[in-house]
């Protein structure tokens, strides 16, 4: 408790973490799941403070590791990090300070751990834990698996008496029967957090002309925030982010055909800028924990849910409100199904597929709490309407499709299961195109029969009979569709279907700039939940305001400041000070020290070395 408030500056512990952080300073094993921004690092940061001697972090991810390492030192803790972009001479300083004891933590590569002549050197020294970062890396069926990993368990065979905390964000059950069993933590406690992250909202749009929806997305909500864009392709990635940067919004691309250089310094400008917009494909991400990316936008789907989570993850770590906004179509639902079709693989792997594509769907289709039906994927029951997503901000409203659903069902049905949708609604509108015309389609007793709905709707409709299943997609020729089973029964008459109305036009409020409202409801009071907003600070949301003219010269003063230092030290801007607690300097204007030091985030190395730049800024402003 301490620890918590002199070096990392917060007033009170997240969730389960000082159960987490009280098992392991007593030589607890512990294997922990919390989601990303769920406060993983204090759980070993700090019994690394609190026990003697040197603590050892297993990461993978290099970014990470080098970031960690700055804002430890930042608040004077005694940390180095051991990986391969370290040169040889810059390595041994290192190990040079493990062996004189020099150190509270140590971040080091899986591959470089399990080196010989590091086992050798962490024999000659006093352990305080090992921590196991990411430690899903160990699950060979996981994405990320690193066979290093699976050799962990020399570390507790070597030394039985230090205790072991492995921590992943990866939450499925079989993911973490794996890695006890990999690293040998049967016997370790296991600590499960709700994966639930509610101060992201969550929001999925009927694609229309995406970019001047993604474009009024951005003014709306995020004029001055940064923010991660996710395309499929990397030809997307670039025309979008060349897009942005021509409408004045400062974009930079990245994906995995361009130069690792270039890769590498846009992600760089990215975590050390303010308020630039990274246009990406999936390749971006891993490891980046920039605390204040306050949007993940997806302009095509995410591959399954799993992946949109952790995708949209990546929004509000530091526990301000955040966006996941995605832009979905008919041609997304079309390409997603025909990609199943086409999938080679083996039966059971398509099963499993197919389980995954469908769960997606619902998800973009439901008329439902979003974040119910996303929770309930991972199993993990979530009782009430979240409160915080589009469908319970504007509650869709549902229809009884049935009827429409069978005039569509038949368009397909008599045109011979070959048209896509532009065709089969000229049928169902009466369009007598040149087309229907030279299929004479127009002679059919399906034409014309749908005048009671317009073209849009027609096109909700089918986007819906695609996601639900009644329909499947061709995937020789041009995209067709063909009827399913259900789809039949749906004919006959065996089978209701309720649609959802999709919004005619979309609504913006609620959502305006996360900081804004932060401040405008006088910030959160030291002491509270800790890390700023709390998950129903962020739902009571309806009541937004905008930064009066001061205390918005106030804030990007402040911003400034931070900028400027954060420039002359070479780290990003949150090292310094995260957004929370710039906010809580323009809300609550401390005069002093004493004041300054009761900020959230201030802990005593950074009053010493910051205090006095920032209250001069608050002075200045009056
Ligand atoms: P994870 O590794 O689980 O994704 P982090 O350890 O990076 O999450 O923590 C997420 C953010 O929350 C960090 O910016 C961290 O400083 C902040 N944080 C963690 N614990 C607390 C706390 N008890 N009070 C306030 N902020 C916290
Ligand atoms: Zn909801």
């Amino acid at each position: 408790m301490d620890v918590l408030r002199s070096v990392f500056g917060y007033s009170a512990f997240r969730g389960q973490q000082a159960e987490i952080i009280d098992h392991v300073v007593r030589g607890g094993d512990a294997l922990v799941l919390m989601p990303t921004g769920g406060g993983k690092s204090l759980c070993y940061q700090i019994p690394a403070l609190v026990r003697d001697g040197l603590a050892v972090v297993v990461s993978p991810l290099i970014a990470l590791m080098r970031d960690q390492v700055t804002a430890l030192r930042e608040a004077g803790v005694r940390a180095a990090y051991l990986n391969s972009s370290l040169d040889p001479n810059e390595a041994r300083e290192v190990e040079r300070a493990v062996a004189r004891g020099e150190l509270d933590l140590l971040y080091v590569a899986p591959e470089r751990l399990v080196t010989p002549r590091f086992l050798e050197l962490l024999d000659r020294t006093d352990l305080a834990l090992f921590a196991l970062d990411e430690a899903h890396c160990v699950s060979q069926w996981g994405h990320d698996f690193r066979p290093e990993y699976l050799q962990l368990s020399i570390l507790h065979e070597r030394h039985p008496m230090v205790p072991r905390i492995a921590l992943t964000a990866t939450a499925d059950a079989q993911t973490r029967a794996e890695i006890a069993e990999k690293l040998g933590l049967g016997e370790a406690r296991v600590f499960i957090s709700s994966f639930d992250r509610p101060n992201i909202t969550y929001r999925v749009v009927p694609k229309k002309t995406e970019r001047q929806q993604l474009l009024a997305f951005l003014r709306e909500n995020h004029a001055e925030d940064a923010g991660i864009i996710y395309c499929m392709s990397r030809a997307k990635v670039e025309d979008v982010a060349a897009w942005l940067n021509a409408q004045g919004r400062e974009a930079l691309p990245y994906h995995a055909g361009l130069p690792p250089d270039v890769r590498e310094a846009n992600q760089d400008l990215f975590i050390k800028g303010e308020g630039i917009v990274m246009v990406a494909t999936v390749a971006f991400g891993m490891g980046i924990d920039k605390p204040n990316v306050r949007f993940v936008a997806h302009l095509d789907p995410p591959k399954s849910l799993e992946a949109y989570y952790q995708e949209t993850g990546r929004a509000g770590r530091d526990g301000l409100a955040a966006n996941a906004w995605m832009a979905y179509g008919m041609a997304d639902v079309v390409s997603l199904r025909q990609m199943l079709e086409q999938s080679e693989a083996a039966d059971t792997h398509r099963r499993v597929e197919r389980g995954k594509l469908e769960a997606l769907l619902g998800f973009c289709e439901t008329a439902t709490c979003r974040r119910q039906v996303l929770l309930n994927y991972f199993g993990e029951p979530f009782p009430e309407p979240c409160g915080n997503c589009d469908t319970c901000l504007e509650p869709v409203e549902c229809w009884d499709g049935t009827v429409a659903a069978q005039k569509a069902l038949s368009a397909v049905y008599r045109t011979g299961q070959r048209y896509g949708a532009g065709h089969l609604i000229d049928v169902l509108l009466g369009n007598a195109t040149d087309k229907v015309v030279q299929q004479a389609h127009d002679s059919l007793k399906t034409f014309g029969v749908g005048k009671d709905l317009a073209k849009a709707e027609w096109q909700s409709v089918y986007r819906q009979l695609v996601a639900a299943g009644f329909l499947t997609v061709d995937i020789e020729g041009f995209g067709g569709f063909r009827l399913t089973d259900s789809g039949v029964a749906v004919i006959k008459g065996q089978k209701p279907v309720k649609l959802r109305k999709d919004p005619v036009q979309e609504r913006r409020r609620g959502v305006h700039d996360a900081l804004r409202r932060h401040v405008s409801r006088g910030g959160s009071a030291p002491g509270g939940s800790g890390g700023g907003l709390s998950a129903d600070g962020v739902s009571r949301s309806g009541a937004r305001g905008t930064l009066s003219p001061a205390d918005d010269a106030l804030w990007h003063a402040l911003k400034d400041c931070r900028t400027r230092l954060a420039r002359e030290q070479g780290v990003p801007p949150y090292v310094i000070f995260h957004d929370s607690t710039l906010l809580e300097m323009v809300a609550s204007r401390p005069q002093d020290r004493v004041g300054f030091g009761r900020l959230p985030g201030v802990g005593g190395r950074k009053l010493e070395r910051y205090a006095d730049a920032f209250l001069e800024v608050i002075r200045e402003q009056g």
